[in-house]
């Protein structure tokens, strides 16, 4: 049995290690300012640079990087070495102070949207302190922040720091109303499920659609999906198990808290969860997982996919991100508290984020956009495209209750004292859980569902923290300049579920009557990226990102700009693959088991012309009719693929890709999937559906 607490954290440059190997005065001030979110002195980054060099020579490592998480979705890296040439042509191990609080990519290989044009190609990184410093692969990895060096925001990591910033300042002002000067920080908190799908490697790698675009384009479905429900939560295969073994001990060792681990319900489908920890930390920590995920998967003859629906007709994967808000005391504010004057500090924050989703349901949908998403919202296995939320029975109950003026009669479970005066009793933690909400209440903190597997969850936080920071200031300007607290408290919260009750929902939100229902309510509907995308720009949501400083304009535009060009390369490298692997494969099988059925049918003849061939003719009449239909989708694709390089507008060029080459692909789609449920095996170059899926054991 391994020692597990010792391994924890073992590759992890954290709080102990910092208090047991820098000098008193520098682990002193080092912790002040990464209290005060202040930049490090450089004396005493000096120090700490030093002791953390030789912490990581002691643990193998030979290199350090600065380790950051630009535009394009996953980190990134450049190693140097730690050696420095001596003056007797001999080296010694080094690394300063300097190296360790600043480095200096290129930024201009990274995506930067309209920012390249306009500013300087140099960018810097900046070492973010509260997220501690790690051993990977024998290299010292330093979590920084990526700018350029007029100061825009080059990464995902900046507006996430930027975002708790704007949080903290304005939850504190609310604080301050209810008496809580002891709390001196508030900081948002995160526990992202991950998906994923294992497969084998070797299968995977006959696979040009996956190791391309991370999803097949093509796959007749196998005579077995997920219908029997027989792998969720289903005994974990040996071969599987052993990788998720690896993968939690490799996670626990960078600080990683894998805690949950289970089948999913697809077959192939796995899931791991953390324990939550604060929101940028938690950044961190998933872009590690997924990155692990993979590299691990390798290395037990595995692919780890990644992609929200590497196959058609069963589940894809996405990302749970459950949300809370944390005083630096230890006190859930989203959770019901003990005494009357917490639950309406409860209320006052549960109506904050009501009205935030309510006001900025464009926002959350926006966040969530991407081409490989847009294959799983409101179809049927993750949330609708419309953003609601779910309460629960009881806790809609009592804001209707407040909403009305009227009691609360409780329906049992532990009463707890509520109100500031006015307020109703209520009841704790009686949630029901609601799988199909895009945006749940569990109790004590609030689970965002929409997101993609392969999403930085960087995105969705940088959204929830501003929106819910905006309408906390609404409130503090309201409730700062009040004579009667309590009375206008009571009327805040009352008209806040006045106005914004409209985006409870705590039905099933995949059904037909909802999306009727939600357009009655005037919810949006945004259904592919496309529809999503030009919300982030709209004049309401510029005004709120550079109030709360967290995008300014010219950062806005060029992340809208990055968003919708990705979407359109992802779906012309998609469209581009598929033409391929009709010409080299699909059309190659075609031929080959028409040529063998054809000349089976003449040796037939040959031999005895009486002899029937009914069989050979019907299969080769339906493959050439296929076949003149495979030719002729393939056809329409490559010019449509073609007509893409007339538009140049982004929003007319995402709609083209939309609506005529996505098209186009699920044709062509159509016609290969009905031919390989005729094409003999060893005719079909592909590994199928049923062998991707149940392969693995
Ligand atoms: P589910 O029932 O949705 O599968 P899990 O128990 O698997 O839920 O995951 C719940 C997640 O929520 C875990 O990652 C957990 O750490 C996280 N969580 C719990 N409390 C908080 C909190 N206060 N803030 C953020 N995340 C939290
Ligand atoms: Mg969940």
């Amino acid at each position: 049995m391994k020692d597990i607490p010792n391994l924890f954290g073992s590759l992890v440059f954290n709080d102990s290690v910092m208090k047991a190997r820098l000098p008193k005065e520098t682990y002193k001030k080092l912790k002040n300012t990464i209290q005060a979110g202040k930049s490090l002195d450089l004396e005493v980054a000096n120090v700490v640079a030093n002791a953390m060099k030789d912490w990581a020579i002691e643990k193998g490592a030979t290199h350090y990087t600065h380790w950051f998480q630009p535009m394009t979705g996953v980190t990134a890296e450049k190693h140097d070495s730690f050696i420095s040439p001596d003056k007797d042509g001999s080296i010694i191990m080094e690394f300063s102070g300097k190296e360790l609080v600043q480095g200096e990519p290129d930024a201009s290989s990274f995506p930067s949207g309209g920012l390249r044009a306009t500013f300087e190609a140099r960018g810097y990184t900046a070492w973010d302190p509260t997220s501690y410093a790690f051993i990977k692969d024998g290299t010292l990895c330093i979590p920084t922040a990526f700018c350029s060096y007029s100061g825009e925001a080059l990464d995902k990591k900046t507006p996430v720091l930027r975002s708790m910033q704007a949080l903290n300042k304005q939850a504190l002002r609310i604080l301050k109303l209810f008496g809580k000067d002891e709390v001196k920080k508030v900081i948002t908190t995160v526990g992202p499920e991950q998906e994923y799908f294992l497969v084998d490697k070797e299968m995977y790698e006959k696979r040009p659609d996956l190791v391309f675009c991370g999803r097949t384009l093509f796959g007749a479905r196998p005579p077995k999906g997920q219908e029997m429900e027989d792998h969720y939560f289903g005994t974990i295969k040996p071969r599987v198990s052993a990788y998720m073994k690896e993968l939690e001990e490799e996670l626990w060792k960078l600080g990683v808290l894998a805690k949950t681990k289970h089948n999913e319900v697809a077959p192939a489908q796995h899931e791991l969860a953390p324990i939550f920890n604060t929101t940028n930390i938690a950044t961190d920590h998933n872009q590690l997982t997924m990155e692990l995920m993979k590299s691990i998967a390798n290395k037990h003859g595995l692919a780890c996919l990644l992609h929200e629906k590497p196959f058609a007709g069963v589940n894809g994967s996405g990302k749970h991100n459950n949300w809370s808000i944390s005083t630096d005391t230890g006190v859930n504010l989203l959770e019901p508290g003990d005494t009357p004057s917490e639950n309406a500090q409860f209320l006052l924050f549960l109506s904050a984020v009501i009205k935030a989703v309510d006001d900025y349901q464009d926002l959350l949908r926006v966040s969530v956009a991407s081409a490989g998403n847009d294959h799983r919202l409101g179809a049927n296995e993750a949330p609708p495209a419309i953003v609601s939320m779910f309460l629960g029975d009881e806790l809609t109950d009592i804001i209707t209750a407040i909403e009305n003026g009227t009691n609360y009669i409780d329906k049992g479970k532990s009463e707890m004292e509520i109100g500031v005066r006015v307020l109703p009793k209520f009841f704790k933690d009686t949630t029901d859980r609601n799988r199909t909400s895009p945006f749940a209440f569990t109790g004590n903190k609030f689970e965002f569902r929409m997101l993609g597997s392969t999403f930085s969850i960087a995105g969705p936080n940088i959204i929830l923290n501003t929106i819910v920071a905006e309408e906390l200031r609404q409130f503090a300007d309201i409730l700062e300049k009040s004579n009667n607290f309590d009375e206008d408290l009571n009327t805040l919260i009352k008209n806040t579920i006045r106005d914004h009750k409209k985006i409870i929902f705590n039905g099933n939100n995949y059904s037909d009557d909802w999306i009727q229902e939600a357009e009655k309510r005037g919810l949006l509907n945004l259904k592919t990226t496309p529809d999503a995308l030009p919300y982030f720009i709209h004049s309401k949501n510029i005004e709120l990102f550079t109030k709360h400083h967290v995008f300014s304009e010219s950062e806005l535009y060029s992340r809208y700009e990055i968003l919708m060009e990705n979407y359109c390369k992802t779906i012309h490298i998609e469209a581009l693959t598929m033409i391929d692997i009709v010409k080299k494969f699909i059309i190659p099988s075609v031929l080959s088991y028409q040529g063998e059925i054809a000349g089976i049918a003449n040796s037939k003849k040959q031999l005895n012309p009486t002899l029937q061939c009914e069989l050979e003719e019907k299969l080769l009449h339906d493959l050439s009719r296929l076949g003149n239909y495979l030719y002729a989708k393939l056809d329409t694709l490559e010019t449509s693929v073609l007509n893409a390089k007339n538009h140049s507008d982004l929003l007319e060029s995402s709609k083209y890709y939309r609506e005529s080459i996505f098209i186009n692909m699920q044709h062509l789609r159509g016609v290969v999937d009905e031919l390989e449920t005729l094409i003999g095996k060893d005719h079909w170059a592909l590994p199928t559906y049923g062998e991707l899926l149940f392969s693995v054991n």
